[in-house]
């Protein structure tokens, strides 16, 4: 599953290769995507002749800037994937849309699961459709003080209110565990006992962990294009999540896996109080 990491890997690598570019056709194989939204009927003819001016992130989705001044908003769901190829590309099982641009490149959104969605809407629709969001994590308005704020009162563990995008935009699962790890804070501590020394030091290892795998993500992002299912470089760094009935690497205990919310949970009893 696409996290932010990989998410901001897609944007840049749509971003260098499209901005500027005039898209000269379009095709939609399939409308319906994510359950209950879908590819507006009319999308053909309102991206036809548009450029890309800009791609930005906002918390896991793409935003796709086209000087009709509108945005294709973009989530990756489960399975989502952008590729880029020349115009002589062979639709392959997947594709559900492809861009042709007037440089001789198309960009290919395939999805084999369809959890993913896309979205066409004037920019300014677009963005309070993605106002409730919360702080970007690597901004500083996701800063201690900010942090605490959000989650004053909040009695549900800190695991779920840290995968809360209302409170922290586009943080996952894995990010998640492993940053309470290295913070040595439990998962299942209530998000309103998150002390101020606490804060500060979960919230830079947030934005620590993030950019040491956006930095990898480059890594994701080739191997993404050549082959399915290879996993990013991060993977390699990760020291609680998938690591259950594994040593801990500070005290040699066992890691555990608990589910909270319906996701799972590693980390160390006796490291994370
Ligand atoms: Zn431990």
């Amino acid at each position: 599953m696409p996290e932010l990491p990989e998410v901001e890997t897609v944007c840049s690598y749509i971003c260098k290769t499209f901005k500027g570019e005039e898209i000269v056709r379009a095709e939609v194989f399939r409308f319906d995507l994510r359950i209950g939204t879908s590819v507006p009927q009319d999308f053909i003819k309102r991206v036809t002749g548009t450029k890309i001016t800009d791609v930005c992130r906002r918390g896991k989705y793409i935003l796709v800037h086209l000087s009709s001044e509108e945005i294709m908003t973009v989530h990756l769901g489960m399975t989502g994937r952008f590729i880029a190829h020349d115009h002589s590309y062979k639709r392959a099982k997947h594709d559900h849309i492809i861009l042709y641009f007037k440089g001789g490149k198309c960009l290919v959104f395939s999805d084999a699961r369809r959890f993913g969605m896309v979205d066409l809407a004037p920019a300014k629709i677009a963005l309070e459709r993605l106002a409730f969001m919360g702080a970007e994590p690597l901004s500083d308005d996701f800063n201690p003080a900010s942090f605490l704020q959000k989650i004053k009162g909040r009695k549900v563990p800190i695991k779920q209110a840290l995968l809360n995008q209302e409170i922290v935009a586009g943080l996952g699962n894995i990010y998640v565990c492993e940053a309470l790890f290295e913070a040595g804070i439990s998962p299942l501590r209530a998000a309103e006992k998150i002390t101020l020394q606490e804060a500060e030091k979960l919230v830079p290892i947030i934005k620590n962990i993030l950019q040491k795998s956006i930095a990898a993500g480059g890594t994701t992002f080739r191997d993404y294009r050549s082959a399915e299912g290879k996993k990013g470089a991060f993977v390699n760094s990760l020291l609680v999540y998938g690591k259950e009935g594994e040593k801990c690497v500070n005290c040699g205990h066992k890691i555990v896996k608990i589910m909270q919310g319906g996701r799972g949970t590693f980390f160390c009893e006796k490291c994370q109080r």
